[in-house]
This record gives structure tokens, C-alpha cells and sequence, in this order.
């Protein structure tokens, strides 16, 4: 069973608003988590869920919105994908827990054995399993300097590795992520990130002048041999979808390999198949030393992992690595049948199909709407940047707006970037094409409103 031949999502594959958005049950709700939740947890839309699948989410007033967010990259094959969902269940039933540090089971090692295969490079690798993004970049930063014996971690402007006090400290931007968190964690250093858009002599020669700043400002700043691992995400998610212009990553990776650094590939967003090759490194042909995966991982259920060069991983003593719920059966149950539906349903040709749709038309309303400044991306991970229109000027106001106005009209998107301008585009891979145009057409209206 695929998600093509017969296992599809049991709702209506269509956008429908029949309320206000949110609807009175939704503020209903609102109100009393207003009571019960702190507003430190932020919604990007207050309307409360009933029911998901395929592209749709549909929500307790009976509003059926087009999902172009998946949760933030995370099911990437559909929302209570028959297959997760059986799985899961099947698990369920025979045990929920054992803790792999106390007794071991099998899905768990399967779903390592199977991130050693599909993660880039062919050497040998280990994994292990992890309850979130944070946690496996955490524990990446944590082998590299185990294994290196060195202690300064460099990272990117615009970059977002989460949000305890190492992966905060990781992350570039303040409000919200860091503003009064601090201190923040020490022996980290920020490097310039290859922003085509934004490099002051264009995107022409971005990558490797970007390269060859952060080469200079490590060796001079830092000292080569003092770094034990560089961790970027092969396309920047929360900072912007920033893809960095082309040479840049090859060129970080052949500094890495030649100062004996870690390379350490933050996929938690660009993940499986969601940009149109399994991981995104593969695009470059980068081949990262460690890498840390999340979010598509499982369809939902929480699971991340840390894939990396056996010699690496296996130089930790016994018991120095783990946690009580990581690779927690029910997750791994999923990431099995996750793993099923993005090789058997040829999700990355889904992904690249998605970007192909996508892009020709947001260029089209870019030419129609000078606030557009840049629209980019790779597969199902595609972006556009909003812009006083003939500057660079950020405009936060514009992005919120048209995001408000494609929520009212049924079309779930999110934000994104450092200056808050960007509207980011994350449908599930599996997403109907008629859902994918209508999608398009629902943010054209909130253009034209
Ligand atoms: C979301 C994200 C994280 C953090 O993952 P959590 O599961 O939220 O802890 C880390 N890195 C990147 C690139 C992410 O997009």
C-alpha cells in the first residue's frame, strides 16, 4: 500500500471555509488556553484542529484549510498517513515503552540501519535515537568534540538549531529565540552566511567569497585547529529558506576536511526527500562527517536521530550517550513506515514536481508584484521574500498581512527569516495537484486583496 494505490487520506481533498477564521468553537478554545498555556508558546493560527490528512487540516468549526505547512516540514508524507497510522497502532497494542538503555527492540535498530543507508557518503556509519531537533544537534556538537578533543563550534548567521541552552546559543537570531535567556552557552562562534539575495556584491560571487570570509575569520578569530565542529543547515529553514549560493558548502566542507573540523549537517528541516533529494547535502554532493535529522523523520511522532562516521561515533565510553524516551517504539514504528512511503511513493520526484509547479508561478507573481524582492527554494521547501518594493528594505508588515489574508481564505502558511519577511511554503509531499495550484491561487488573491 502507497499513499497512490488505495492507502490515501480519508478526507475531502478540498479547501472549504464555512466560518470566520478562526470560528467560534476555535476562539472558544482560545480562551480558555489563553487560561491554561503561556503565551511564550506562540500559534502562527488559532485555529483548532479536529482532523488532518493529505493536504488538508481541518479544524473544530468544519474549516477545511490547504496545508502548505506540514506542521513545519514534518509530515512530509501526509498527516495521519494510513500506513504511520497502522503502524503506530499495531505498536501500540503489544508495548509502548521500554526504555532501549534497559531492553532493547528491534524497529529501533531497523530505523538506525536505515539512516546509516539513505544519509549521505557510503563509509560506515552509526546512529542513534533522540526525542528532538535540539537534542540530536545537541549531541552532534557533543560527539564532535568528544571525538575531536577540541572545543569551539562555528555557526551561520540566519542559522536556527532550537532552543535549549546549547542549540539557542547555536541560533543566530535574538527575538524571540534568545532575548532574555541568557547566558548563553560558550565556544560559539557566528560566521557569515552565503545569502544570495543579500550579499552586498551580489549573488554572483556569494559562495565563494562567503566561503573564503568564514575561512579567514575562523583561522584568524578562532584558530583552525582549536574548532571542533561547523554545523549548517544545507538550506537555512527558520532564517529564510536561505539557500546558500552555489560553491559555498563544498568549499566549507573541503576547509573542515583539511583542519580536521566536523562537519556537521543540520537536516532536521531539509530532511527526507522534502527538497527533492533525500537530504538536502546531496545537492552539492556534500558528505557531512555527522548529521542531524528530525522532523520529517516520522510522520509526527517524536523522533530525531544522530547519523555520523562510525569512527566518530563509536569513540564515546558506554552509557555517555542516550535518554529515556529516545527512539521510543511508537516513533519507531512510524519512522519505518515513514521510511516506506518516501521510497515506495517516490517522494523525491514528488518534492521536485512540487518546486516545478511552484516556482514558475511565484516568479510569475513576482513580476506582477514588485514587493516579491526574491522567490527561492529547492523541491517542496520553496520561499518568497517581501520587499519595499525596488529595495531590500524588509517588510514584516506586508508578510504578516498576505499571510492573515491566505489563513482567512483557507490556506495554512507560515513566516519565516530573520527579519520576519518571508512566507514560507511547506506542503505535504503527498498534496493533490489541484490543492497545489488552488493553494497558489488562494496567496494571488491575497496579493490582488
Ligand atoms: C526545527 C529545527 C530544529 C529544532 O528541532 P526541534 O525538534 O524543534 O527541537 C533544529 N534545526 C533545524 C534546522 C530546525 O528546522
Amino acid at each position: 500500500m502507497t499513499s497512490q494505490d488505495g492507502g490515501g487520506p480519508r478526507l475531502p481533498q478540498e479547501r472549504r471555509v464555512v466560518t470566520e477564521i478562526p470560528g467560534p468553537r476555535s476562539r472558544e478554545l482560545q480562551e480558555r488556553r489563553t487560561a491554561a498555556v503561556p503565551p511564550g508558546v506562540g500559534s502562527v493560527l488559532p485555529v483548532y484542529v479536529a482532523d488532518a490528512g493529505g493536504g488538508v487540516v481541518v479544524d473544530v468549526d468544519g474549516n477545511s484549510l490547504i496545508d502548505f505547512g506540514s506542521g513545519i516540514a514534518v509530515t512530509n508524507v501526509g498527516n495521519a498517513s494510513p500506513r504511520v497510522a497502522a503502524r503506530v497502532k499495531e505498536q501500540a497494542d503489544r508495548f509502548t515503552h521500554t526504555c532501549f538503555m534497559v531492553a532493547p527492540y528491534e524497529s529501533y535498530v531497523a530505523v538506525c540501519e536505515n539512516l546509516n543507508r539513505i544519509t549521505p557518503g557510503d563509509h560506515e556509519k552509526r546512529s542513534f535515537l533522540v526525542n528532538s531537533g535540539a537534542e540530536a544537534v545537541e549531541n552532534a556538537v557533543k560527539i564532535a568534540r568528544y571525538a575531536t578533543g577540541r572545543q569551539a563550534v562555528v555557526v551561520f548567521d540566519h542559522g536556527y538549531h532550537g532552543r535549549t541552552l546549547l542549540t539557542m546559543t547555536l541560533t543566530a537570531k535574538s527575538m524571540p529565540y534568545k532575548h532574555g535567556f541568557g547566558p548563553y552557552a560558550p565556544e560559539v562562534y557566528r560566521m557569515p552566511m552565503a545569502y544570495p539575495f543579500r550579499w552586498p556584491t551580489g549573488p554572483g560571487n556569494c559562495g565563494p567569497e562567503a566561503a573564503a570570509q568564514a575561512a579567514d575569520m575562523i583561522s584568524k578569530q578562532i584558530g583552525a585547529a582549536n574548532v571542533a565542529a561547523v554545523v549548517v543547515e544545507p538550506i537555512q529553514g527558520e532564517g529564510g529558506f536561505i539557500d546558500p549560493a552555489p560553491g559555498f558548502l563544498p568549499a566549507i566542507a573541503g576547509f573542515c576536511r583539511a583542519n580536521g573540523i566536523l562537519l556537521v549537517a543540520d537536516e532536521v528541516q531539509t530532511g527526507f526527500a522534502r527538497t527533492g533529494d533525500m537530504f538536502a547535502c546531496e545537492h552539492e554532493g556534500i558528505v557531512p562527517d555527522i548529521v542531524a535529522t528530525a522532523k520529517g523523520i516520522a510522520g509526527g511522532l517524536p523522533l530525531a536521530a544522530v547519523t555520523g562516521r562510525a569512527e566518530i561515533m563509536d569513540r564515546v565510553h558506554g552509557g555517555g550517550l542516550g535518554g529515556t524516551y529516545g527512539g521510543n517504539p511508537l516513533a519507531c514504528a512510524a519512522a519505518l513506515a515513514v521510511l516506506e512511503e518516501i521510497e515506495e511513493g517516490k517522494l523525491t520526484e514528488r518534492a521536485r514536481r512540487i518546486g516545478e509547479v511552484m516556482l514558475p508561478r511565484l516568479r510569475g507573481l513576482a513580476g506582477r508584484y514588485p514587493a516579491i524582492g526574491d522567490v527561492r527554494g529547492r523541491g517542496a521547501m520553496i520561499a518568497i521574500e517581501l520587499v519595499r518594493p525596488g529595495t531590500k528594505e524588509p517588510d514584516a508588515a506586508l508578510t504578516a498581512e498576505i499571510a492573515r489574508r491566505c489563513h482567512a481564505r483557507g490556506l495554512l502558511v507560515l513566516t519565516a527569516g530573520t527579519y520576519g519577511n518571508v512566507l514560507r511554503f511547506l506542503p505535504p509531499l503527498v498534496i493533490p495537484e489541484h490543492l497545489l495550484n488552488e493553494g497558489l491561487d488562494v496567496l494571488e488573491a491575497a496579493f490582488a486583496a
